[in-house]
């Protein structure tokens, strides 16, 4: 895509690739599409995805790419040009791909995945894809029931995919090389443990609608079992992922310590679906990070797993990471952290360098509700939990709720309020308390979860007690955030929905449904008529299943059986607890062979230290103490253009990371790196007179910084110049006199410009007002010109104030919005003294 069509886009960053870390490869057998059904900021910040494109792109024959659901402003512009969706990497058409692998992290993506295909111009229904067209595969949670997309999808990959992916795509090459049918390639990937093709099984429904049969259309390919990773540590991860110029929802290193939960709890997916408990050792975990730091620049580690706090060897690992990176400012997070898990020695760690968020998720209100989920926590585990986060010195802390869950009844709604007070009042201490936000959800039974045959609320019931917890959380003045009744409904239908919701989701694509995770494009009244046309009504889904009737993913197995999950659906009704198998008994819930299915846990007593050895070596010259100012010149030219000011600034704070340059920071609560531009310019602009200071440990070195950088940096981005400037010396913003740049006017303009040129000098005076955000500025364009000329069809300025197209409007008479396409080039800036 041209640079000039993706700046009539907001955030053309979104689009561009050319990212650190991102992978081109000109010459492959296999071209394997990564897609991410949601926007760029969102699919950046998933692990899955990160660890597939890395895992592909190892193998020498594969050229992994990755492609985004496009904003619509995008989408407007594909549509309107017949452009067609095509990779990050190198523009490659999703059509002229092999293999298009999606992942399926949210029901209320599904839309999207449609509206990517259409965009594409590839046939929706699998059925409709002939021979050339890519094959669609699809991954992820929402796999373990992926009926809805049954019609779509040619295939999809049950469980762990760091082994699968490859087998799958040496199926796909080998397949290539024969010219055989898309049949034959789907039989073949059918034989692959884990590969669940959808037309290989027929389903019949009875006369109420329900599930009658499903039968297997190939021989010995009754169920479908999903596949296991046996131990983390034999399997690659990624250490030099993309790093993204744009701002992501999880802008950090996303470090996986562990795969699995055997916690129980009743109502949660990925607590039964990614069993067995497989803990990454400790060595390989500072392995990774280390790694990962020098490659990527980031300053924050996020330690991801279902529940970071039961990791074995939480306590040394963090012990070592602090060690080894808290001087850095390099700070450590962990999203999940289960009440019970936190312990003082936790908190302490990681206050060291900053306080990341804190939250904890009792997910119900009583202590008689949260034995029915299995939750396994009291009211004064939780309570303790919420004092040592405040005597810590958290400031707020984040509660998770759901409502709904079986057998809540109106007190336990009431209680939620209630709780959430008590967790506040642990805060309080002279000089202000704690303060605390809720959040609540609503619960929707998954697949293969024990309340998977419970009932899902109506979104009458969701809107009344939302509506009593907005008052009484008012009441007690706490902040309060739900989930859009109208998204749990829909959630809940295509949860635990089967084949027929295809037509459904078809009908709502062509009216124009997607983004549904987007508040402002998720138009429930929309959904009304597709679900009307296929005669459905969410209620079928919602209601509670019988135990003996045939579910949609029945024929699907994710090695947790069914008696285990019936077993623990009456031990909800009792209120019984099922203890952790991590630290009690086998409770016998069917995942593990014990030999090479088991759990791996790390023993914390033998958890090696590893070293407090600093990450990055500085030379041997370098003192300790001491700062030093360096100025770097540099130019920003190509799609770098498009980056926007904060851009530009994530992108040399990352790069100054991996270049391993001893930046100073700033002091504080959140400790940036302490750069200073000259100016912030414009989205598009070509310039090659870039400025902006840094202060590092004193003896580092100019032009040390300057190779480092230019290592590094992106195409697009080079350090022209850097030089030590003494102490004191005024900043740049103060010494900048005046800039010359070149507008070159659009081809479809032609003017007499030397003309335009002269009347204008002869001007003696242009005023001219912009507002923008209330702001007011005046200037006196005329007077703010220094030199003014024509070449050929552009214009040459030297200014002191004003944007270069300002006065290409006001020397050419033309409307700003007119002149959207001039190139615009920042050639030159002068200082004060020159
Ligand atoms: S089979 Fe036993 S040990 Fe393995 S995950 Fe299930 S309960 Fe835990």
């Amino acid at each position: 895509m041209l640079i000039s069509d993706l700046l009539k886009v907001e955030k053309p960053a979104r689009y561009m690739g050319g990212e650190m870390g991102a992978k081109k490869k000109d010459n492959a057998d296999l071209r394997f599409i990564l897609a991410f059904p949601d926007v760029y900021e969102v699919g950046m910040s998933h692990l899955g995805l990160k660890i597939l494109y890395a895992i592909l792109n190892d193998v020498d024959w594969v050229a992994a790419e990755r492609v985004y659901a496009p904003w619509p402003d995008m989408e407007e512009m594909l549509r309107r040009d017949g452009i067609p969706l095509a990779t990050l990497e190198s523009g490659l058409p999703l059509k002229e791909a092999d293999v298009i692998g999606f992942t399926l992290q949210y029901e209320l993506s599904y839309t999207n995945i449609l509206n990517m295909l259409e965009l594409a111009g590839i046939p929706l229904l699998a059925r409709e894809r002939g021979e050339g067209f890519p094959l669609v595969l699809g991954g992820g949670p929402c796999a373990c029931n992926p009926e809805p997309l049954a019609d779509f999808f040619d295939a999809f990959l049950l469980g762990d995919g760091e082994e699968a992916i490859l087998e799958i795509a040496r199926a796909c090459r080998e397949w290539k090389g024969t010219g055989g049918s898309r049949e034959t390639l789907l039989h073949r990937l059918a034989t692959i443990e884990g590969v669940y093709v959808p037309s290989l099984f027929e389903i019949r429904y009875d006369s109420t609608d329900r599930m009658e049969s499903i039968t297997p259309l190939k021989k010995g390919y009754e169920t479908v079992r999903r596949r296991f990773v046996a131990d983390l540590d034999a399997v690659s991860y990624p250490t030099a992922p993309v790093v993204p110029y744009l701002k992501t929802v999880h802008d950090r290193i996303s470090m996986e310590i562990a795969r699995g939960c055997t916690r129980g709890c009743r109502f949660c997916q990925a607590g039964y679906i990614y069993r067995p408990v497989r803990e990454r050792s400790p060595e390989k975990v500072l392995e990774i990070i280390e790694q990962t730091l020098r490659n990527t620049g980031y300053d924050e580690i996020s330690l991801l797993s279902l529940s970071t706090g039961d990791y074995g060897c939480i306590a040394p690992l963090l012990r070592a990471l602090m060690a080894r990176y808290a001087s850095q400012r390099i700070a450590v997070s962990f999203p999940s952290l289960r009440v019970g898990t936190l312990t003082r020695e936790l908190v302490d760690e990681v206050k060291k360098v900053r306080k990341t968020g804190f939250t904890l998720a009792p997910e119900a209100a009583s202590d008689r509700l949260r034995q029915v989920i299995n939750k396994g926590i009291t009211e004064e585990d939780l309570l303790e939990n919420a004092a040592e986060a405040y005597s810590a010195g958290w400031r707020l802390i984040k509660l998770y709720f759901m409502i709904g869950l079986p057998t809540e009844t109106p007190e336990d709604v009431l209680g939620i309020a209630e709780l959430a007070k008590k967790v506040k009042n642990t805060g309080k201490r002279p000089g202000g308390g704690g303060e605390v936000n809720v959040a609540v959800s609503s619960f929707v039974p998954k697949a293969h979860t024990p309340f998977q045959w419970e009932p899902q609320i109506s979104y009458e019931d969701i809107l009344e007690k939302q509506q009593i917890l907005r008052h009484e959380l008012k009441k007690k003045k706490l902040n309060f955030k739900w989930q859009d009744a109208p998204l749990s409904v829909l959630e809940g239908v295509f949860a635990r929905g089967d084949r027929r919701l295809g037509r459904v989701l078809l009908k709502a694509r062509e009216l124009g449904c997607r983004l549904e995770g987007w508040g402002e494009h998720f138009h429930f009244a929309k959904w009304q008529e597709p679900l009307r046309a296929a005669g459905i009504d969410p209620r079928f889904y919602h209601r509670r299943r019988a135990l003996d009737e045939l579910l949609p993913w029945d024929h699907l197995d994710f090695g947790v059986s069914r008696e285990f999950l019936l077993r623990e659906l009456e031990m909800s009704g009792a209120g019984a607890n099922t203890v952790d198998c991590r630290t009690g008994r086998c409770s016998a819930c069917g995942v593990c062979d014990f030999e090479k299915i088991r759990m791996r846990l790390n023993d914390p007593d033998v958890a090696q230290e590893s070293g407090d050895a600093p990450l990055f070596p500085q030379p041997a010259t370098l003192p300790q103490e001491g700062m030093e100012r360096i100025r770097l010149h540099f130019q920003k030219t190509g799609a770098i253009s498009l980056l926007s000011h904060l851009e530009m600034l994530t992108l040399f704070t990352r790069a100054v990371g991996r270049a391993q340059i001893p930046i100073k920071f700033s002091q504080g609560f959140h400790p940036h790196p302490k750069f200073s531009f000259a100016t912030a310019l414009s989205v598009g602009v070509v310039s090659w007179a870039e400025y902006f200071d840094m202060e590092i440990d004193a003896g580092f070195g100019a032009e040390m910084v300057k190779e480092r950088l230019n290592a590094i940096l992106p195409e697009g981005v080079l350090i022209l110049e850097a030089s030590a400037i003494p102490p004191g010396s005024p900043s740049l913003a103060v010494i900048i006199d005046r800039v010359s740049y070149r507008v070159t006017l659009p081809e479809s303009i032609r003017l007499d410009l030397p003309a335009l040129v002269d009347a204008f000098l002869a001007r003696e005076t242009f005023p001219l007002r912009r507002e923008k955000k209330g702001k007011v500025v005046e200037l006196d364009l005329r007077r703010e010109l220094v030199e003014l000329r024509a070449s050929g069809n552009a214009l040459e300025m030297t200014v002191r104030r004003g944007k270069p197209l300002e006065f290409a409007a006001a020397v050419t008479a033309f409307p700003l919005p007119m002149l959207v396409g001039a190139r615009i080039e920042k050639l030159r800036v002068f200082f004060t003294a020159e």
